[in-house]
């Protein structure tokens, strides 16, 4: 890995964050003889892409090492996701399982007939939406949902637990234009050691200086200059791939100050999704990858996914209100909500079978403050508004300005990317300056 301990003094281009928008820019940058710095307020790369190591023991004796993702999973939409052949090219491992939510899963208290009920209600909800942005609105997604009083309006907590996961958000605060131009092919992978791992692998060359957050720009000379806890770098350029959440709340004084940044990205929030890991004693009882939630009724609901690559494990999943309300409380909340749903479904004596292993607290960290991003209705624009660039010279990118594939690592790294090669036009590189590096 490339890390630098000491600031350059100035440099041709900083990248302030190293997630995967950061990464993929300064990968795209390394291709240049550009000089490039980029700063990052943690003690690691990856940004929310992020796994972390478990030892799982084996039923025979011995021990495995897996990989445990904290943040992103799945390579969604994975027949057009360029990690995906990034990742095989670098010699991961592609696991093509489907997802849990596709293969028929354990869905205790429903029956096959109210599944196929719910399938066909999610998809006239899906039609009405894109029916109404068609005529050219942007309203709250939930205005679409059926009249609650009607046969198909007793699925629509059902939805708006599933919107949670998918958007961090409920329904009623997502833009019905946004969750219509979202991208999905239906098909998701994943990678076997980890996501995270992934994303860190493809940035491991970038020059970054860790433990070094950024608080201020002062844009007032003829060079940029970037305040950090590290010291002081002057640029030509800057790429800014923070999360929305933080550019929303100033985080980074720009100085003079751009209130139009901090408008688009108040317009486009992180919702928060949390992931618990536990182990299972006699997880044989279950299918592999397959799925629970643990009510049909409410919002206020985990999914849990059973087994996932096989292992003796859970991974709970929280969304939007329920998500900000446990963290509030503390990690051990998610454990405990997740035991009293599961003993609720499958008896008392499965409390003793679940430890809890990891849980992910994405909207107390200070350089998240949520998950992913979704359109507050009436700002499906603001994604676009918050990528205009800043004087040809401060350049926004990550998942937030994706204008289909957002919320995921494919999105902020083709983001990453895309502001790479704007930084490289508007410091007049020609072509053959600024080739990219062949895929490893
Ligand atoms: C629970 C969860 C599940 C997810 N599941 C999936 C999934 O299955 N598939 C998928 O594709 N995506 C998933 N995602 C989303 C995916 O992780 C993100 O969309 C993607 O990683 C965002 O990359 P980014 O570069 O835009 O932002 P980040 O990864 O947030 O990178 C921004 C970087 O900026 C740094 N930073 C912040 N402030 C400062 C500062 N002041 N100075 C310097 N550095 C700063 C941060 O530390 C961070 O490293 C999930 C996310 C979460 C949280």
């Amino acid at each position: 890995m490339t890390r630098i301990s000491f600031l350059p003094a100035d440099v041709d281009v900083v990248v302030i964050g190293a997630g995967a928008a950061g990464l993929a820019a300064a990968r795209r940058l390394a291709a240049t003889h550009l000089s490039v710095v980029v700063l990052e307020a943690r003690d690691r790369i990856g940004g929310r892409a992020h796994t972390v190591p478990h030892r799982l023991t084996r039923h025979r004796g011995g021990s495995l090492e897996v990989g445990l993702d904290m943040g992103a999973g799945w390579l969604h939409s994975a027949d057009e996701n360029i990690m995906q052949a990034m990742g095989r090219a670098a010699g991961f491992t592609i696991d093509e399982t489907p997802p849990p939510w596709r293969s028929a899963a354990l869905n205790l208290g429903l029956s096959d007939k109210d599944m196929a009920a719910f399938g066909a209600a999610f998809e006239a909800f899906d039609e009405r939406v894109t029916a109404s942005v068609a005529e050219g609105q942007d309203r709250p997604a939930s205005d679409l949902f059926a009249a609650a009083d009607s046969d198909e309006g007793r699925w629509n907590a059902r939805m708006d637990a599933v919107c949670g996961a998918l958007n961090g958000a409920r329904f009623d605060q997502v833009s019905s234009a946004d969750y219509d131009a979202y991208r999905d092919t239906g098909v998701n992978w994943r990678v076997g050691e980890g996501y995270g791992r992934l994303v860190s692998h493809l940035g491991r060359d970038a020059p970054v200086v860790l433990d070094c957050p950024v608080m201020r720009i002062d844009r007032t000379g003829a060079r940029l200059v970037v305040h950090s806890q590290g010291g002081v770098v002057e640029a030509r350029v800057v790429i800014l791939t923070v999360p929305t959440s933080l550019l929303a709340a100033e985080a980074i004084r720009f100085d003079p100050p751009l209130p139009a940044l901090a408008e688009a990205a108040a317009g486009v929030p992180l919702g928060l999704a949390t992931k618990l890991h536990m182990t299972v004693t006699g997880a044989a009882d279950f299918a592999a990858d397959s799925q629970l939630w643990g009510r049909t009724d409410t919002a206020q609901t985990g999914a849990y996914h059973l087994r996932p690559f096989g292992r003796p494990m859970i991974e709970g999943y929280f969304g939007a209100d329920l998500a900000w309300g446990l963290e509030a409380e503390g990690e051990a909340a998610f454990f405990d909500f997740a035991v009293g749903e599961m003993v609720g479904l499958l008896g008392s004596d499965f409390r003793k079978r679940l430890t809890p292993v990891a849980t992910s607290m994405w909207g107390a960290e200070p350089w998240s403050r949520g998950a992913y991003s979704h359109c507050l209705p009436g700002h499906a624009g603001d994604r676009a508004r918050l990528k205009q660039p800043v004087e040809n010279r401060i350049f926004i990118a990550g998942e937030a300005t994706a204008d289909a594939f957002y919320g995921t690592v494919h999105g902020a790294w083709m983001e990453g990317e895309r502001a790479a090669v704007e930084a490289i036009a508007a410091l007049g590189l020609d072509r053959w300056d600024s080739e990219p590096r062949p895929t490893e």
